[in-house]
């Protein structure tokens, strides 16, 4: 079923998807750019979130435990200071080598009460560094954070008012022994009255600072963040297919316009073409095409129209002729002689019947594709040695002189009998077309991989302005002139059709009243 034959068209899959169901290619559209611009925005806003929360944990893990080792390098210092006098007691020998040089920084009641609870007015802070740190801290710092120092022992020395009777998990309860020199943070969730909080460990030898902050705050901004995804998104995708289903729309129009101009254009009014678009996009190329195509059309059913009529003008003048002279034989009675010059005139017109009949059946099976040209090696020397021995008969009798020259050995590939039937038609033409007392020469060469057949003749010629004519279907050079010569028009127009198929190329060099020299040149094998 050759036309229920459809061209894939690629690229169109991805539209498919909405097949089956029954949208317009706007809708389609429109239905895909919503979905990409979904998929995308929540793509980003999936990343975004991601990337926001981590980076909100990281700036508050960041401030926590730059709070947390500022007071813990002051301890360490104080701490430093502090032991100067009883490392020196130590190489004095007050003090026994098994005496710790502990000294409690942290344990000095007065100055931790000073700390917290906060200071009241008119209260002066006290000359110690520690306290004061600590004290500086509490003011610079949002309420919110909680801080906690605790002895190495794990102790708690201090803790911000805001922990109430609370307390906060020390260094020492996730890791008990700082193992490291300089023993990193820990970094943890703790819930703390039904909150929950970000805490920092921290610890140097003598102390260990433990500062928290509630993550109700970050929170609250990944919350408020989510909401605006949430809300943000199905506005953004309804303004997006929105916009999408104008531009496709706007896209789409020249189409419908093409489809309405292309349904103007019928097989009668094959001359009209679809208007040109003023822009050089893809649509201006796909109308440029269509045109084409439609060109195309239109020469084709001009070439089927000149055929028929072109058939039926051949068949019009032999059936003519036998209708007359079948006509006259029944009017009135004739001698055996004149019925047999009758029926022998009849036969003549039948023969030539049948011939354009067979012709045209050739070349239509031609056309069509049903003829399948084979392709196995062919000895052209043997085809054209065995046609010219037959057509010497044929020049003989007629009285032209006829040479050949063949090459032996030239060896092509092909369908034998196609190929005999072209080469046939050559040497028939140039004995047929040259008077008597003329000659015909039949020559096959090979050279640089081609093999060559000339078919020369010294005949009536071919003039220069129907040269190009010669291998239409029916076109026969001055009727007039070869009305005494069989022929159909046909022969050249089906030896131009073999020899394209086996990739063979024809010309001709004649001269009216001179001669004509057909060149065919064969790759070889
Ligand atoms: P036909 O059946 O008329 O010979 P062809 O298709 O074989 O049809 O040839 C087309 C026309 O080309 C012929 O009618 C003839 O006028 C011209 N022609 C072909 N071969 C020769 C030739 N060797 N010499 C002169 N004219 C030729």
């Amino acid at each position: 079923m050759v036309g229920k034959d459809r061209i894939p068209i690629r690229g169109l899959h991805c539209l498919c998807m909405f097949g089956t169901v029954n949208l317009t290619l706007r809708a389609k559209l429109a239905l895909l750019y919503g979905t990409i611009v979904a998929v995308t925005l929540a793509g980003f806003a999936g990343i975004a979130y991601v990337t926001v929360s981590n980076e909100l944990l990281r700036n508050l893990d960041a401030s926590l435990e730059r709070a947390g080792s500022s007071l813990l390098d002051i301890i360490r210092k104080e701490q430093q200071q502090a032991r100067k006098p009883l490392a020196s007691l130590r190489s004095r020998g007050r003090l026994s080598k098994t005496d710790p040089l502990r000294v409690d920084i942290l344990d000095r009641p007065n100055m931790r009460n000073f700390v917290g609870p906060i200071l009241g007015s008119g209260t002066v802070a006290p000359e110690d560094p520690v306290w004061s740190a600590v004290y500086e801290h509490m003011l610079l710092n949002s309420s919110s954070t909680a801080l906690q120092l605790a002895t190495d022992d794990g102790a708690v020395a201090w803790k911000s008012d805001n922990l109430g009777t609370d307390s906060l998990p020390t260094y020492g309860m996730f890791a008990r022994e700082a193992s490291s020199a300089k023993p990193a943070p820990i970094f943890s969730h703790y819930w703390l009255r039904g909150e929950r909080y970000r805490i920092v460990m921290i610890t140097a030898d003598v102390a260990s600072v433990t500062a928290a902050y509630p993550l109700s705050e970050v929170d609250e901004t990944l919350r408020r963040l989510f909401s605006l995804m949430l809300y943000g998104m199905p506005m953004a995708l309804v303004i997006s297919g929105i916009l999408g289903w104008f531009i496709a729309r706007g896209s789409l129009k020249s189409v419908d316009d093409i489809t309405r101009s292309a349904r103007s254009i019928t097989a009668s009014n094959l001359q009209l073409r679809l208007p040109r678009s003023p822009n050089n996009d893809e649509i201006a190329r796909l109308i440029d095409t269509l045109n084409e195509m439609i060109a195309r059309l239109e020469q084709s059913f001009a070439q089927v129209r000149q055929f028929t009529s072109d058939a039926s003008h051949e068949l019009k003048t032999p059936l003519a002729i036998l209708m007359g002279e079948l006509g006259v034989a029944l009017r009135r009675p004739m001698s055996v002689e004149e019925y047999q010059a009758t029926l022998a005139s009849c036969l003549e017109e039948v023969e030539r019947l049948t011939n354009v009949v067979q012709g045209l059946l050739e070349i239509s099976r031609a056309e069509s594709g049903q003829v399948t040209i084979e392709r196995a090696p062919v000895s052209l020397s043997v085809l054209v040695g065995d046609i010219c021995d037959d057509m010497l008969l044929m020049a003989d009798s007629k009285g032209v002189g006829f040479t050949t020259d063949i090459a032996s050995n030239v060896m092509i590939e092909g369908d034998k009998t196609r190929l005999h039937q072209a080469v046939l038609n050559i040497i028939e033409n140039a004995i047929k077309y040259t008077p008597q007392g003329g000659f015909v020469r039949v020559e096959l060469l090979a050279i640089d991989g081609k093999a060559r057949l000339l078919v020369s003749d010294t005949g009536i010629g071919i003039a220069a302005e129907d040269l190009t004519h010669i291998y239409d279907r029916f076109y026969r050079v001055d009727k007039a002139r070869s009305k005494d010569i069989q022929g159909t028009g046909l022969g050249l127009s089906i030896v131009k059709w073999i020899l394209d198929a086996h990739h063979a190329t024809i010309d001709v060099v004649s001269a009216e009243g001179a001669g004509t020299t057909f060149k065919i040149t064969f790759v070889t094998l």
